[in-house]
């Protein structure tokens, strides 16, 4: 496995792969992995001959208040679980070498479903992200690129504007790898304290009494509010219960598929998970 840090480098260690018409397959994230990233690694080990996998904490999609100083930066313990998960190759470039030195002038802005759920609270942040990803994506040049459906909302974005710009790759939507006790992995569980990681599989839970709800006729209006007063008897601080199709939009009534969706602050530590109950055949 190879870790490059600039783009000539990446597109160097590249070019045979793409002169080959091998097929490419690409996970970004930010590091600090966990069973989840992995898990996105092995399905594009599976689908892909070559496996790139991004590391990079992007500046512009945390907001003032938020914790991209602090974030986790474990580059030598990611790049061992990569090698044994089969990466290929590890794209691990500065700030400097992704946004220079010059001012960026355009942005990426997807409207409507990002003035919604997470992006209601964090103004700015899927911008962030489409910038990003836009700019990983014509760095790397994959055929496909691997996202996790924890990021519900982020991955409706990015098949968005993948689908609006024409980018030419395949977007690949990951189901949540989960702790034993239920709890969405993510890299900010590790600012729990104990005590709070012994409530925050509360969340899951939670979620999955409103489908089992949901499915013995509960309306749905009736479900989320349960599901407000069980996160905050538990002492979370809820920052939204919300109902959505699995398309982002608004709905009212359990008559098609839906996607329920929380996100709580612990202590100082924001949680959030999802989870899809399909509506049942007739
Ligand atoms: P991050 O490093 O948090 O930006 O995440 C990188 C990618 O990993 C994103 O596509 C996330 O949705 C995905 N991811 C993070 N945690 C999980 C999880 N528990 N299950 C599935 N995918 C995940």
């Amino acid at each position: 496995m190879k870790t490059e840090t600039t783009i000539q480098g990446l597109s160097a260690s590249l070019n045979p792969a793409r002169a080959a018409r091998k097929i490419i397959g690409f996970v970004p994230t930010m590091g600090n992995l966990h069973e989840g990233h992995l898990n996105l690694v092995r399905e594009a080990r599976k689908l892909c001959d070559v496996v790139v996998v991004s590391i990079f904490v992007n500046p512009i999609q945390f907001g003032p208040n938020e914790d991209f100083d602090s974030y986790p930066r474990t580059l030598e313990q990611d790049q061992h679980l990569l090698a044994e998960v089969g990466c290929d190759i590890v794209f691990a470039p500065t700030v400097e070498q992704m946004y220079g030195n010059k001012p960026r002038l355009t942005n990426i802005a997807v409207s409507d479903i990002t003035n919604d759920l997470c992006g209601l609270q964090r103004p700015g942040h899927f911008d962030g992200v489409a910038v990003v990803v836009t700019k990983l994506f014509n760095i790397v040049q994959p055929n496909f690129a691997f996202f996790g459906q924890k990021d519900f909302q982020q991955l409706a974005v990015i098949r968005q504007f993948v689908r609006d710009l024409n980018i030419p790759l395949e977007v690949i939507g990951v189901p949540i790898t989960r702790a034993e006790d239920g709890l969405a992995l993510s890299s900010r569980n590790g600012y729990l304290s104990a005590e709070n990681r012994a409530i925050a599989p509360t969340i899951y839970k939670t979620l999955q009494t409103a489908e089992a709800e949901l499915l013995a006729g509960t309306a749905l209006a009736e479900v989320l509010a349960n599901m407000n007063t069980t996160l905050t008897a538990a002492g979370f601080v809820v920052d939204y219960i919300e109902a959505r199709t699995p398309e982002l939009q608004k709905i009212e009534q359990f008559d098609q598929d839906v996607v329920l969706f929380v996100a709580a602050k612990l202590g100082a530590t924001r949680l959030i998970d999802n989870l899809q109950v399909k509506y049942p055949a007739a």
